[in-house]
């Protein structure tokens, strides 16, 4: 068990590095190629070698900077490669070698990419919401009709739910309240959680979005909120003590 635990960090390393490139390239305005060019340092154009590549520990050897120029490399880059290893190493430790931690690892480094794009440039590339609704969905698949079944009715209830929150806010305030990409987000949630999930990530993330945003704003502060941020750690929440929640809210109902 320590060794698949170990096997899957190695294995969450290197998918956090290819999760960086995503994150930058998608996330760029206009979006960029995954493929090419290959990786090099955007100061000096050196090409990356594969020794440069290692996640974690290029970062730490070259203690930060570019082995051609010596600028300085964003320490963004070994925290979500550490991230992503302690996810997926957390996934095997909690569900064993199973399909579950395969699914929550795939959840959680989707989710992670998401809060990081949303964060740097207020961003959800469809290529992480709808790229990660098809792997709801075919891990759905993978489980039998039924679960497929929760994960269709899920990622509709999470597509509709936004969708009417984003003509009700533009009604409203007479702009844009709700990006595509959230929308097109909670449809991916809603695949992985369900129904009930969905709508406790919703719950959950207007709650940590207004604990912040609301002092912000009181201190006039405005600024775009990337509400993507909150949804992504209100379904990571779900993910973890979701069920919980709902079993503790329906006794909470059968005693009122
Ligand atoms: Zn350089």
């Amino acid at each position: 068990m320590p060794l698949f635990i170990v096997i899957a960090a190695l294995f969450g390393a290197v998918f956090g590095s290819f999760l960086n490139v995503c994150i930058l390239r998608w996330g760029a305005e206009p979006k960029e190629s995954i493929i090419r060019p290959p990786s090099h340092c955007p100061n000096c154009g050196i090409g990356l070698r594969w020794y440069d590549n290692i996640p974690i520990v290029s970062w730490l050897v070259l203690r930060g900077r570019c082995r051609g120029c010596r600028a300085p490399i964003s320490v963004q880059y070994p925290i979500i490669e550490l991230a992503t290893a302690l996810l997926w190493a957390f996934m095997v430790w909690r569900h064993g070698l199973s399909l579950e931690a395969l699914r929550g690892a795939a959840f959680g480094t989707v989710l992670l990419g998401i809060a990081m794009t949303d964060a740097r440039a207020y961003i959800i590339p469809d290529e992480l919401s709808l790229g990660g609704l098809a792997l709801g969905i075919l891990f759905a698949l993978a489980a039998g009709k039924q679960v497929l079944g929760v994960a269709l009715l899920g990622a509709a209830v999470g597509f509709g739910m936004l969708w009417l929150v984003a003509v009700a806010g533009e009604w409203m305030f007479k702009q844009e309240a709700m990006g595509g990409g959230d929308i097109k987000m909670m449809a991916m949630v809603g695949a992985f959680l369900g129904w009930q999930g969905t709508l406790l990530t919703v719950f959950l993330g207007a709650l940590i979005g207004s604990l912040i945003f609301v002092p912000l704003s009181l201190m006039g502060r405005k600024k775009l909120v990337p509400f993507g941020i909150f949804l992504a750690i209100g379904a990571a929440a779900t993910y973890l003590v979701g069920p919980a929640i709902l079993t503790w809210y329906a006794g909470y109902l059968g005693r009122a």
